[in-house]
């Protein structure tokens, strides 16, 4: 048949330090699709100090408005000892943090799977991590982080240091319904964590999860357990769990230990959605989980894995190419079963790591 547009559209943002680096790696990944015939509409902007340097802001209206049209937004890194100094309001980070707001993404998606050529290199037994695939929902604009009243107050002669865990209803419901829907789209089992025992927002939260999956999403099967149980679980046994959702300051928790079940920072890749648009599918931002890493940027040691495996996320939940989301991460694991390492997964017996641009090669060329 002959060419049509498609409309797959999707708005880089490769930042700053390693974030340019390991987007280049991704750009060779979405070539190779393309002389497949499944195409992307790309467009490229500045985020973080980069815009900064350019415009004078981290974000520019025009990249805002762009970021709430397109698909997809596929984010590198942002920051660097160069914007330190610079005014809170202009910060690089206020960049990725007004994107998030705006767009409000709601659930942050963070898996935890565990590359078979790696298993090895996990602090916890082989076979407790080889084969993990698990998905870690956080609830990302609520909680404790944000509940009024907050604040530091005097009261008689000492300080009190205020937080409140406040959760609604409407809140709830919504990441509730990522969760079913992500567990729909895996093997359909949805762990919910809270503290239910000692928490009115978790005796909430406990309800709403319940009241959701009832009505909407009975087929999807459905446990709760504490969040400190959760945890203790979540290192003895990960296999057990699927989907977990919980609230933001336990999925902070949760998913940084869940992450390191498996290996390095330089695979972590990370996905917040938001509500779903016309089109059906969610608002998106993809990212790894690392940062700028202004240590090795513009070294060519930076690991693009997690950069590439963010990318097959957004294959997966914004364009439903999920076969093709596989063929990527197995050609992942692939390249690592061949040995090839970048610096960041040397372990102590050593070797030779290859540069950012040869992992890049070697995921292509399988
Ligand atoms: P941020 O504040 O932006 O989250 P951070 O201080 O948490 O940044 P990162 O930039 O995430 O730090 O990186 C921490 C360290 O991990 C880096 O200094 C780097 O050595 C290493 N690192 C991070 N990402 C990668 C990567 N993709 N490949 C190789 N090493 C990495
Ligand atoms: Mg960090």
């Amino acid at each position: 048949g002959h060419m049509t547009m498609t409309d797959r559209s999707l708005l880089i943002l490769p930042g700053d330090g390693i974030g340019p680096e390991v987007m280049a790696e991704v750009r060779k990944v979405i070539d190779w699709f393309g002389t497949r015939g499944i195409t992307f509409d790309v467009s490229e902007d500045l985020v973080g100090g980069c815009a900064y340097d350019a415009h004078g802001t981290p974000l520019t209206d025009a990249t805002m408005a762009k970021a709430q049209e397109v698909d997809a937004v596929l984010l590198g890194a942002v920051g660097g000892p160069k914007y330190d100094k610079l005014d809170f309001s202009v910060k690089p980070e206020r960049g990725l943090l007004r994107l998030r707001k705006e767009m409000d993404l709601y659930a942050n998606l963070r898996p935890a799977q565990c590359f078979d050529a790696l298993a090895d290199f996990s602090s916890l037994k082989k076979d407790v991590v080889a084969g993990l695939d698990i998905m870690i929902i956080r609830e990302l604009t609520s909680g404790v982080y944000f509940g009024e009243p907050r604040g530091i107050i005097r009261e008689g002669n000492e300080r009190v240091g205020i937080n409140t865990q406040r959760y609604t209803e409407s809140e709830i419901a919504r990441v509730a319904r990522s969760a079913f829907e992500m567990a729909r789209k895996r093997n359909n089992k949805v762990c919910s964590m809270e503290k239910a025992n000692v928490m009115e927002s978790g005796i909430l939260w406990r309800d709403v999860v319940q009241e959701i999956h009832d009505a909407e999403y009975p087929d999807v099967e459905l446990s709760h357990m504490y969040a400190d149980a959760g945890a203790m679980q979540l290192t003895r046994w990960p296999k057990q769990f699927d989907v977990i959702v919980t609230d933001n300051l336990f999925g902070d928790l949760l998913s940084d230990l869940a992450a390191m079940l498996t290996g390095s920072l330089g695979m972590l890749p990370s996905a917040s959605l938001g509500a779903p648009m016309e089109n059906g599918r969610p608002k998106a931002l993809y990212e790894p989980v690392h940062g700028s890493a202004p240590d090795i940027a513009g070294q060519g040691k930076a690991n693009p894995i997690a950069c590439i495996l963010s990318f097959a996320m957004a294959l997966r939940y914004s364009f439903d190419l999920g076969a093709e989301a596989e063929r990527l991460e197995h050609a992942v694991n692939a390249v690592l079963a061949d040995g090839v390492r970048t610096a960041d997964l040397m372990g102590p017996e050593g070797g030779t790591p290859v540069s950012t641009a040869a992992m890049g090669d070697a995921i292509v060329a399988k």
